[in-house]
């Protein structure tokens, strides 16, 4: 009796046991859409698919907007997850809602589907910033104007995500764009960061372009025998009490071609935005021609100083202000750090700046080209070509020490230049 008793006891536990076993395999096959509950109207709907296993699902969804329905497909991504996507266009707003539809067949071919109603926002509904409803970011405009004679030009900037903002994006005769004007009265550098979360505009901020002129002279002397051909000479910025950085904008050009002795007049042109200009000239900037290193030159190596006249402040209205720059002698102190320009602020202003070059190169033999007119004018060869003798030793007595004072020269010349360069 005992042992069936046990028997019975065993085969009632091994049914419990299968029980849930059963039951679970039994289970209903089941489709199932997740996604939000709710979308806003100018939001795609994107949604996922998952399937009990052994469902197969039909490649498209179906969807019901209230007033029309079609189907769309789905799609399986590389981890294998289902998605499909009902986008915004095909949205009837005034319904308030939609559904959307799936279809499968169970192991044994039955047909299965699952249906999801998704209500429908007509718009977004932001708090600080984030849609309550669909979780969309809120957008900002960031309007650009350059003026009457551009069109807008608009950028969004997201919620919480910096903007960058435009570089130079206008360009008018006579200015340079420097920035941006803020509608909330800030200046922004151009291609800076727009970090708040407001519509803004953006006014192009413009800087006049000004060109001042300061006059030079580049005296060509002779130091030798011969004439120099047609030789350039540019003058350059050397230094200035501003840094550089504040007058990056600003493009400096002088230079004279000479061919021979004499004096050359020239025009030294500094332009640029004005404030840039200032900038550079407020204080004083020098001036220094270049050393192209051309051989047989002396160059002068003097330094003029530049100053913008201290009685003028540039103004950036539309009206031409005068601009009056001063020229000063200049000093150049050569030290362990570098060259120190100040200017000679003693001195009486110049009207132009000038430079003197010295051309030293001589032929070796100066009487080859001499002698032959000699011969061909004077009879009297045998005495002509004496005297001609004598004074042409003359001339290379005088010529020899020439070329030995100008080498001196050009020495010492060279000399100031390699330290100066140590800048
Ligand atoms: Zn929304």
């Amino acid at each position: 009796m005992k042992k069936r008793f046990f028997s019975i006891l065993l085969s009632l536990c091994m049914v419990l046991m299968l029980l849930p076993v059963t039951a679970f395999a039994e289970d209903d096959p089941t489709i199932t859409i997740s996604g939000a509950d709710v979308v806003c109207a100018p939001q795609d709907y994107e949604f996922t698919v998952t399937v009990s296993e052994g469902v197969t699902l039909d490649s498209k969804f179906g969807f019901d907007t209230g007033s029309s329905g079609s189907d769309s497909d789905l799609t399986v991504d590389d981890d294998g997850v289902v998605r499909g996507v009902m986008p915004a266009e095909w949205y009837n707003v005034e319904n308030g809602s939609f559904q959307l539809t799936v279809h499968g067949k169970t192991k044994d071919n039955h047909d299965i589907s699952a249906s999801k109603t998704v209500t429908l926002k007509p718009g977004h509904s932001f708090v600080d910033g984030v849609c309550q409803w669909c979780g969309a970011k809120q957008q900002y405009t960031v309007e650009y104007d350059g003026g009457a004679e551009f069109g807008l030009q608009v950028a969004f900037k997201t919620h919480g995500v910096d903007l960058p903002l435009a570089e130079k994006t206008f360009h008018r005769e006579g200015y340079v764009q420097t920035g941006w004007m803020g509608s909330d009265g800030i200046f922004y550098e151009l291609g800076g960061v727009y970090t708040t979360d407001a519509d803004v505009t953006m006014y192009a901020a413009w800087e006049k372009i000004v060109t001042l002129t300061v006059p030079f002279t580049t005296t060509v002397e002779l130091g030798g025998n011969t004439a120099p051909g047609e030789t350039t000479f540019d003058l350059a910025i050397v230094g200035a009490y501003a840094g550089e950085d504040s007058y990056a904008d600003v493009t400096v050009s002088g230079s004279v071609t000479t061919d021979g002795a004499g004096d050359y007049t020239g025009t030294l042109t500094l332009t640029g935005p004005d404030d840039q200009l200032w900038n550079m000239l407020c204080e004083g900037a020098f001036v220094q021609q270049v050393n192209a290193g051309e051989e047989g030159w002396t160059y002068d190596d003097t330094v003029w100083g530049l100053l913008l006249d201290g009685g003028v402040a540039l103004s950036t209205d539309d009206a031409a202000p005068e601009y009056t720059v001063v020229i000063l002698p200049a000093t150049c102190e050569e030290t362990d750090n570098g060259v120190y320009y100040d200017l000679d602020w003693e001195a009486d202003p110049l009207d132009e700046m000038s430079f003197t070059n010295i051309y030293t190169k001589s032929t070796t033999k100066p009487t080859e080209s001499t002698k032959p007119t000699t011969n061909n004018t004077n009879t009297g060869v045998t005495t002509s070509v004496q005297t001609g003798d004598n004074s042409n030793l003359m001339l290379w007595l005088v010529l020899f020490a020439v070329s030995a004072i100008g080498a001196i020269g050009t020495g010492v010349y060279n000399k100031r230049r390699r330290n100066s360069r140590t800048k």
